[in-house]
């Protein structure tokens, strides 16, 4: 009987008919020989020096995969997708001078400073009046003009208190969009992760079990070979 590889007349003990060779290992084999055929014979010699080629292809691919993985992080790095920002610095830079002065009267109106002051003027103001009664006053008691400067202080007062309010309102709602957004990404990239690891453990660990199954294989052609001089063909008839 002839070896299909190398093309030499051996023993058939020595032999294995090609139909029990494993399919993966039959593409290696497949892949030198074209004119590999499932119907001959092939020398165990040969047969092994495939097995070994075919596992170290599987390895070679595996490496491969992790490198684009690698790669794929790499990029996704690189590119400026990132939606994380400050959204303070983002809502302070489109607001106009009006709101800005909004700000800084109703942050200085809700402030221990005013109150002082406030109180330092009402009380200047009536020392003043009621002192100086004797003389001609400009506000006399019950200072009428007093009053009048007081309700126009807070009539500005509350629009310039609401107007702030509405500013903190909006900077709220698009912090929150912000973070909905975010969120949204971060879920659906760790959903995308979680697949992709799924992936990756399936498809490595059908690859280890084959390399397994082959590397067994090869060791027990090896004892059997050690232990009787020649090859005795697998005793369950399975795949070999
Ligand atoms: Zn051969």
């Amino acid at each position: 009987m002839i070896c299909q590889i190398c093309r030499q007349e051996k023993d058939p003990a020595e032999l294995m008919p090609a139909e029990l060779v494993r399919p993966s290992v039959q593409e290696t084999i497949r892949k030198v020989h074209p004119e590999w055929s499932g119907e001959g014979y092939i020398c165990l010699s040969d047969l092994n020096r495939f097995r070994i080629e075919h596992v170290e292809d599987v390895l070679e691919t595996e490496k491969g995969e992790l490198s684009a993985l690698e790669e794929e992080v790499v990029s996704s790095m690189k590119e400026p997708e990132i939606i994380s920002k400050n959204v303070n610095l983002e809502f302070d830079r489109k607001l106009t001078l009006g709101e800005q002065a909004a700000d800084r009267i109703a942050e200085f109106g809700g402030s221990w400073g005013f109150i002082g002051i406030f109180a330092g003027v009402i009380l200047v103001w009536i020392i003043i009046n009621s002192i100086a009664l004797a003389m001609r006053p400009f506000d006399p008691y019950p200072y009428i003009l007093l009053n009048l400067v007081l309700s126009c202080l807070a009539a500005m007062q509350a629009p310039v208190i609401m107007m702030s309010q509405n500013r903190q309102e909006a900077r709220d709602r698009l912090g929150a969009e912000h973070d909905y957004a975010v969120n949204l990404k971060a879920e659906l990239e760790i959903r995308q992760l979680n697949a992709k690891l799924d992936q990756l453990l399936n498809h490595q660990w059908q690859r280890l079990l084959e390399i397994q199954r082959i590397q067994m294989e090869l060791m027990e052609a090896h004892v059997r070979k050690d232990r009787s001089g020649i090859y005795q063909p697998n005793s369950e008839g399975g795949v070999v």
